[in-house]
């Protein structure tokens, strides 16, 4: 099993920045609403998240860590209307197999926490009592240390920590009502409490995205024929600089698309006369039922039901926005 995990892990375990989207979709499907996680060079020597919840009970530890065992799907009907980020059961399993990792858990009703570990080795993990709050810690430590030739990928320990940082982001930014606290080498690099209201939301996107973008950019809410869109665009002569700035999300969750990349693009180029580097935090909330978000773990896509709809509705209200600002 320790090689079918680690070749496992050649597909879910890139680099920090892929333990810590794994380690965080894990907290955040057991529902935590404060998330801090602790980094130290770039995540090769230790990746940390600490969650408040709902904790694994001692006698489900070392099924955490096993292959294919999830908690999230019992049958194919469940996998049909799957709502959790995670289901395949492979990541903790997969990460265990090429890092040292440590799982302390409490849930609510247990008197104390316990804990497991691994080494990258094939063995019964025993269950420990440990001291811990209601909820889980994953300890990450020595990433590939037993994979040398994985190891040799990563790059230098700043890329790391910025991959891993914008994991931290694009998640940030999907769910407003959990707190993130990120620390690197024992300084904090971001600290984004629960934003319930419109100004707490924009204090968040001018944390994730820079105040420079928060100051520039057009607010957008529009709603109609079932469909909403609110965020931000930013401006062509900010947008130059920052060609990466893109998030759009759909029902909360961020996806890549061509259809959404493609209205952008064109509305951008419409009304400014440049379409090439559109920035933009932008949600879109549509009845689930016409919409299927991909669950493959590292596409991002989406698909409408209606997309020529959603095209229109949203070249058009990014066209309208734009255009009141046109220079
Ligand atoms: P998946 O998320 O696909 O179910 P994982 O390997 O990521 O598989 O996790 C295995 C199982 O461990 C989960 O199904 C869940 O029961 C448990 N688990 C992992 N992380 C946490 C966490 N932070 N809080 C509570 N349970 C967790
Ligand atoms: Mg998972």
């Amino acid at each position: 099993p320790r090689l079918a995990n680690q070749i496992a892990a050649g597909e879910v375990v890139e680099r920090p920045a892929s333990v810590a989207k794994e380690l965080l979709e894990n907290s955040l499907d057991a529902g935590a609403r404060r998330i801090d996680i602790e980094v130290e060079q770039g995540g090769v020597k230790l990746l940390r998240v600490r969650d408040d919840g709902s904790g694994i009970a001692a006698d489900d530890l070392p099924l955490a860590l096993a292959r294919h065992a999830t908690s999230k799907i019992r049958d194919l009907d469940d996998l049909e209307r799957v709502t959790s980020l995670g289901f395949r059961g492979e990541a903790l399993a997969s990460v265990g197999s090429v890092a040292r990792l440590t799982l302390t858990s409490r849930t609510a009703e247990a008197a104390q926490a316990w804990q497991v570990e691994t080494e990258g080795r094939d063995m019964e993990a025993r269950v420990q009592p440990a001291a811990h709050p209601v909820g889980t810690s994953v300890e990450v430590r020595d990433l590939f240390f037993n994979t040398p030739a994985r190891r040799k990928f990563l790059r230098a320990e700043k890329t790391e920590f910025d991959h891993l940082q914008e994991v931290v982001k694009r998640l940030a930014l999907a769910r407003f009502d959990v707190a993130f606290h990120l620390r690197h080498n024992g300084r904090g690099a971001l600290a984004l409490h629960e934003a319930g209201d419109d100004a707490a939301r924009a204090r968040r996107v001018a944390a994730v995205c820079g105040a420079a973008f928060l100051e520039q950019a057009l607010p957008v809410e529009v709603e109609r024929g079932g469909l909403r869109l609110w965020g931000w665009v930013g401006l062509p002569t900010f947008s130059r600089s920052q060609a990466d700035l893109q998030y759009f999300y759909v029902n909360g969750r961020m996806v890549r698309d061509k259809l959404v990349a493609h209205a952008v693009r064109q509305a951008y180029r419409d009304v400014l006369f440049n379409g090439r580097h559109p920035t933009f935090v932008l949600f879109l909330e549509v009845d689930p039922a016409v919409v299927d978000v991909n669950v493959h773990p590292t596409k991002h896509e989406v698909r409408f039901r209606d997309g020529r709809m959603v095209h229109d509705f949203l070249y058009g209200t990014l066209h309208r926005a734009l255009g009141e600002v046109r220079p």
